[in-house]
């Protein structure tokens, strides 16, 4: 477990390893059974962490609720000061925390310190944001009136996150949210509750230095019990919630119930469509990182190629030969591609893929399997499979968690192809490679791609913060980070003010007394 500079890692950020429970000097509310975490790179125990109860949820609800009356008050540009404050503390751990992502989660150690330098991103771009809360002016129909709007924060955020980006989508949402005058509450995913102390070690430090109260962030732990705490709470006017179709059901219904807002980010199954115009080099490349990147676990992962029948062998060709390169095995060792998946459920729930596209009449072009011997002790790794498959197929209209990519074949003009994309339940990212500018800007109209993200000549897996992000249908329709998804973290105020010492009514209603 000390290998690649792990054991530092944890010291660095405060996480004790092998230790009875949560870190020390952080506003983490845990009092309850202890959650193992182990890594899926070496299946080592790397550490245990106490879940919340509902007296620690109590606990952290009087915390949160008591910052929010200091943390709205302060003007926004001085909050945007404390997430710069932030985003230099997590310039200064990057490494480490990288490492940490990288060993908890399974993703390579080049994808954690992305996923890290994605947190520095949006503390950026949420600092600028705290200069343009901006509201609307607008002409009133009486004379001197004058009406605007402005935003206001919310109160507390529940944030909920699933164990893929154990410590981006938490950024995500809180970097923006605090700006906005927001205090959050996160519940990590239970499969990485380490990756939760670190980060809430790092914000607590910067809270400190500020005399600011750290109920600011608060961070409970536990599996789905925990998070319903938050979803049933009427005092959490809004629940962010990533992870899984199944769950983002069961969240919308419970936060609906009570006339909350949620914001989902749910499953995507994401397709590439290649035209006949398409640089093959290109495709191969944005298609394989797609599907193997981070084993396949990527909400944007890469899991249908629709190519066009005309180029189909010389594609299928070219992926697979690309296939046969990569190297399955540590992801802290950079010289290998991919690396595990998260748990032995996810290595069933990807071999009953596999079995499942055979039994619906699927062809295997490139074996799948789980490694075992010296290197793979923990069960988790497995290799990157391609079946050949038909749209319909129920498991190909499934999103399976890991790295099953499925080919299809369409003919005809790129219409064709844009239906077969479009009729899945997920509405996340979507792709086309071509050169051919009809059949991009086709895919890019109305008629074109149903997806929340829809790129050209760029591959389905990957997104920068300043767009929104997020996507439709089934993966839940919520948008964050970037573009205007600011706005879902405040509430809107309409104020009309009269100047004048008449009362004229809207409408020109008389009402004379
Ligand atoms: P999951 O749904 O099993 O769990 C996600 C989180 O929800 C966890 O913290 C879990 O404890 C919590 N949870 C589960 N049931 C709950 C309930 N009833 N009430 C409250 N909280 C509950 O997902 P996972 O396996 O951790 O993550 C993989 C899934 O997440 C994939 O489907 C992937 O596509 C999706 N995902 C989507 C995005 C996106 O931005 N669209 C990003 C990352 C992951």
């Amino acid at each position: 477990a000390t290998d690649f500079g792990i054991k530092d890692a944890l010291n660095q950020l405060g996480v004790n390893p092998i230790n009875e429970g949560t870190s020390t000097g952080s506003n983490c509310f845990s009092n309850g059974e202890l959650i193992e975490s182990n890594s899926p790179v070496d299946g080592a125990l790397i550490g245990k962490v106490k879940s919340t109860t509902k007296e620690d949820y109590e606990k952290a609800m009087k915390a949160a609720t008591s910052a929010f009356k200091t943390w709205r008050t302060m003007p926004a540009p001085q909050r945007g000061e404390i997430v710069r404050q932030f985003g230099d503390k997590l310039r200064e751990k990057k490494e480490a925390l990288g490492k940490l992502v990288s060993y908890e989660m399974g993703k390579s150690y080049q994808e954690g310190l992305g996923e890290v330098q994605e947190m520095i991103d949006i503390c950026d771009f949420a600092v600028g944001l705290s200069r343009q809360l901006h509201g609307l002016t607008m002409h009133s129909e009486r004379p001197g009136h004058r009406m605007y709007e402005q935003y206001h924060p919310l109160g507390v955020v529940g944030i909920i996150s699933a164990f893929n980006f154990p410590v981006a989508v938490w950024a995500w949402n809180t970097a923006l949210a605090w700006v906005c005058g927001d205090v959050c509450i996160w519940k990590p995913s239970e499969k990485v509750p380490l990756c939760g102390i670190a980060c809430q070690n790092i914000a607590a430090e910067v809270f400190a230095t500020n005399n600011l109260p750290e109920g600011i962030s608060c961070l409970i732990n536990g599996d789905h019990k925990v998070g319903e705490f938050m979803t049933k709470d009427t005092r959490v006017p809004l629940v962010s919630a990533t992870g899984s179709t199944r769950m983002g059901k069961i969240v919308a219904k419970e936060v609906a119930g009570r006339l909350g807002k949620s914001l989902l980010e749910l499953g995507g199954n994401n397709a590439i469509i290649v035209t006949p115009d398409a640089d093959i080099k290109m495709t191969v490349i944005g298609a394989v990182f797609g599907a193997v990147g981070t084993c396949g676990q990527r909400c944007t992962s890469t899991r249908r190629l629709i190519i066009h029948e005309s180029i189909y062998d010389k594609v299928k060709e070219a992926v697979v030969d690309a296939y046969n390169q990569l190297r399955i095995g540590n992801p802290l060792d950079e010289n290998n591609h991919v690396g595990p998946l998260i748990d032995t459920d996810a290595v069933k729930m990807y071999q009953n893929a596999l079995t499942q596209v055979v039994e619906e009449g699927g062809n295997i072009v490139v074996e799948g399997g789980v490694l075992s011997g010296e290197g793979y002790e923990s069960g988790c790794y497995v290799k990157p499979a391609i079946a050949e498959a038909q749209p319909d197929y129920k498991i190909v209209q499934h999103e399976t968690f890991a790295p099953v990519l499925y080919l299809l074949k369409y003919s005809g003009e790129v219409e064709n192809a844009i239906t077969i994309q479009n009729d899945v339940a997920q509405g996340l990212s979507s792709a086309i490679m071509t050169n051919n500018l009809r059949e991009a800007e086709r895919f890019l109209s109305v008629q074109g791609s149903d997806c929340g993200i829809a790129n050209v000549n760029i591959g389905t897996s990957g997104a920068e913060i300043g767009g929104a992000f997020g996507g439709e249908k089934e993966t839940g329709g919520g948008r964050e980070s970037g573009s205007d998804a600011w706005k879902i973290y405040m509430r809107r105020q309409t104020n009309t003010i009269n100047y004048t010492t008449e009362l004229p009514l809207a409408q020109g209603i008389k009402f004379d007394l």
